[in-house]
């Protein structure tokens, strides 16, 4: 088993113990102790559901500052298509990879470039016979680590090719050691400009045995402002983006789907929206396909809490990017189309499933059986006073021996008003 380690942290003095991330968190992994929310890591995906709601700004993700990459020599930029969308009036993708030059980096490579490419492999990887259908994308890390701690019976449908970020991450490097032979592997710094805490996570984590080749992760929140101030609209600037319509389609729920050119494909975002279409998958209970395209966020990526704009609005913007683009800039060869060693990888990792009570399944039974009786007693409501997000959550956490049954004030009430009854 592995340990993970998380973005997603709490700014303790910020919060006030509303319990308004412990309703929202899509895996339990929040309760409130001793006033304040306190996340269970093994629970915790990294979603960012609860930065999102927060009304104290409590919730944060641990994100780097771009002067961590001034300790490099040769520094890359890797945007991530969603960074294109964040601003108004943009017809030209070269203002924004112009910027991030001005503001410091040697160069750029868009993952979108990547992104063509894994479409590419993915089109070559679905050919084969042998594979278990639906084929999941393995792109998104709430995904990945989703289906590793709640459908591990589902990972054999992951896509074994890593993300674009990755494999962008990897082709900036043997460009720069082209260009740059004098350069030392340690003296190239690659920064992911990331929308959302999961691809920081994944930054750190791997998969399993595989370590990431991005060195730093800086949100698009972070670097927006300087971002926006080095651009300049109308100015000559050099001609860099390699990037087509499928590319940037992958910033939106559907791009990467789409890209497959194949009607049999399935794309939903947003958290309960993707864990329903994983229990139906799970379940047999889903029409014959190809390919499942999903997302944590809301509208795909577009829809990260580390972004600036409406998603709505950044997927319009994008739309209307794309339409003088060529379909793609970034191919395989027709005469070879298998999928490069080193982009693939082996299996996901396993973590301890969240549903596992005990290692022992006898001991599992018995506190199963538990749980049920004494929810039965509770009040049912889910009112989240006991710092439980439910009282089947509250039940659990009972007969795990991490909470006391006295923290249940309604029915500490109830059995008061019941005692007070009987006296009179
Ligand atoms: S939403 Fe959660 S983190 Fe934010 S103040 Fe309320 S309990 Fe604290
Ligand atoms: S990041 Fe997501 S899974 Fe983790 S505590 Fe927040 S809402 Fe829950």
């Amino acid at each position: 088993m592995i340990t993970y380690e998380h973005s997603v942290y709490l700014d303790t003095p910020k919060c006030n113990g509303c319990t308004t991330c412990l309703k929202h968190c899509p895996t339990q992994a929040i309760r409130i102790r001793d006033g304040h929310a306190v996340i269970n890591q093994e629970r915790c995906i990294d979603c960012g559901e609860c930065i999102r709601v927060c009304p104290n700004s409590a919730k944060k993700a641990k994100c780097k500052k771009l002067d961590e990459m001034d300790k490099f020599k040769w520094k890359i930029a890797l945007p991530a298509p969603t960074l294109y969308g964040q601003f108004d009036n943009l017809d030209d993708i070269d203002y924004v990879l112009d910027g991030l030059l001005k503001i410091g980096f040697d160069d750029v490579f868009e993952v979108s470039a990547a992104a063509e490419l894994v479409s590419a492999y993915t089109r070559s990887y679905l050919k084969n016979t042998d594979i278990k259908r639906p084929v999941i994308s393995s792109a998104c890390p709430v995904v990945i680590r989703l289906i590793s701690l709640r459908f591990p019976s589902l990972k054999d449908n992951i896509l074994n090719i890593l993300p674009p970020m990755e494999i962008a991450a990897d082709l900036a490097r043997k460009k720069a050691k082209r260009e740059h032979p004098e350069l030392k592997d340690d003296e190239i710094g690659v920064c992911f400009i990331s929308p959302c805490p999961a691809k920081v996570s994944y930054v750190r984590n791997g998969f399993g045995d595989y370590k990431s080749k991005v060195d730093i992760v800086v949100s698009i929140k972070d670097i927006y402002f300087q971002l926006i101030s080095a651009m300049k609209y109308g100015s000559e600037v050099k001609s860099m983006s390699n990037s087509g319509m499928i590319g940037i389609g992958w910033a939106s729920s559907g791009g990467e789907a789409t890209a497959i050119f194949n009607e049999k494909y399935l794309a939903a975002d947003g958290i309960d929206n993707i864990i329903r279409v994983l229990d139906q998958i799970e379940n047999g209970n889903i029409p014959p396909l190809e390919f499942i395209e999903l997302n944590g966020c809301t509208g795909g990526c577009v829809g990260g809490v580390l972004t600036i704009q409406n998603p709505f609005i950044a997927k319009a913007r994008l739309q209307s990017l794309r339409r003088y683009l060529p379909v793609s800039q970034n191919f395989i060869s027709k005469d070879d189309e298998s999928i490069p060693q080193e982009i693939l990888f082996d299996e996901i990792p396993v973590y301890k499933p969240i549903s596992r009570l005990s290692d022992s399944m006898s001991e599992s039974i018995r506190m199963m059986s538990e749980i049920q009786k004494l929810k039965d007693e509770l009040p049912g409501i889910d009112c989240g006073s006991c710092g439980a997000p439910s009282c089947r959550a509250f039940a659990e956490d009972v007969v795990k021996r991490e909470a006391n049954l006295d923290d249940c004030l309604i029915r500490q009430h109830r059995l008061k008003e019941g005692a007070g009854g009987n006296d009179g």
